[in-house]
């Protein structure tokens, strides 16, 4: 497994599996080394098949804006997270 290339759905190569290793839940992942040197885990459960190559689920992307907030301040429209109890922005509670 170790040296395997891991290829996205959508094509792109991620990297090569470095380490097989065991999360913190128990499950397996696998340390994987980006072309850029950085290594990344990724679970097994996001593998969909492995042959000549190790193939995962294409991860969403997150585009800028919006997402990876969720939610807006009902006031003036920032965007925040749903945990923010609090507008970063203009500061107001959000309950
Ligand atoms: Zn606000």
């Amino acid at each position: 497994m170790v040296g395997k290339t891991v290829i996205e759905t959508s094509g792109a190569v991620k990297g090569k599996v470095k380490d097989v290793m065991f999360d913190l839940g128990g499950g397996v992942a696998f340390l994987v080394e980006g072309d850029d040197g950085k290594d990344s885990q990724v679970a097994l459960s996001k593998v969909t098949g492995i042959s000549e190559h190790v193939v995962i689920e294409t991860e969403p992307t997150k585009d800028s804006g919006l997402s990876g907030y969720g939610m807006t301040c009902k006031f003036c429209g920032a965007p925040k997270s749903p945990e923010e109890r609090w507008c970063p922005s203009c500061g107001r509670s959000q309950t």
